[in-house]
């Protein structure tokens, strides 16, 4: 068999999304609602608003919204905007960060490998499979989590956004993944659970398995995938030969 690869987005596709993201970004809000209180009277910007514009209504969150599909970056960049800060934009930008960073090591019992996850992983990996992560999550996050969740070791590449490369869905991540490992992009099946995963797949010329383990429906991710699963944990590797 020719090198194959597998590369997978981080929160929900391998780690579980819901309650560990919508915990963050409710107390990131809070958080820099309480920290840039003086500088928001201009907007009276409130918690709702702040999460709204990142795609979180109530336990809902939007799976093309900021939180689900993009860097933390657009996130500062979206709220700045609505608090009318007088701030600088970098610094602000620089500080929303941290309070994700922080949001996500102050919830560690949140971070978990989806059901099944792992142990698919492992099987992969005993397969000869090159396995990576291509995340809109920053650096530190991200190797956080993924030592948090016990997946850390299983991965040949962790691909991640830390305004040093171009995010997801530019093709950059699935390069890189391709160079390091000495993969043909067409012998790479990309999994994730938005669209924009989808996305960023086909830019790189991958194939595209979307699951239903995040914020996505079948409805949505199916006109951009080439297929669908429940979750990482059925994927079945008679279908590289199908789909590579
Ligand atoms: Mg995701």
């Amino acid at each position: 068999m020719k090198n194959k690869g597998l590369l997978f987005d981080k929160d929900g596709t391998l780690l579980e999304f819901h309650q560990m993201w919508l915990q963050v970004a409710h107390g990131a809000a809070q958080e820099i609602l309480h920290t840039f209180e003086a500088d928001n009277k201009n907007s009276l910007a409130d918690s709702k608003a702040l999460l709204a514009a990142i795609g979180v209504y109530g336990d809902h969150v939007d799976n093309h919204g900021l939180l689900a599909s993009n860097p933390v970056e657009d996130t500062a960049s979206a709220w700045y905007q609505l608090m009318h800060l007088t701030i600088d934009e970098e610094k602000f930008s620089q500080h929303v960060k941290n309070v994700f960073n922080q949001q996500v090591e102050d919830n560690p019992s949140l971070i978990q490998a989806l059901p099944g996850v792992k142990d698919k992983l492992i099987e992969l990996k005993k397969r000869g499979f090159k396995l990576g992560v291509a995340t809109a999550d920053t650096k530190n996050a991200t190797i956080y989590s993924l030592v948090q969740s016990q997946l850390h070791d299983l991965f040949d590449f962790v691909g991640y956004s830390d305004g040093d490369i171009e995010p997801k869905p530019a093709p950059a991540l699935l390069t890189a993944f391709c160079e390091h490992c000495n993969l043909a992009p067409q012998h790479v099946i990309m999994f994730g659970d938005t669209v924009s995963d989808m996305h960023f797949g086909r830019n790189a010329g991958a194939a595209t398995i979307g699951v239903l383990t995040g914020t996505a429906t079948t409805e949505e991710l199916k006109p951009h995938a080439d297929h669908i699963l429940n979750s990482v944990a059925d994927f079945d590797t008679h279908l590289t030969s199908y789909l590579n």
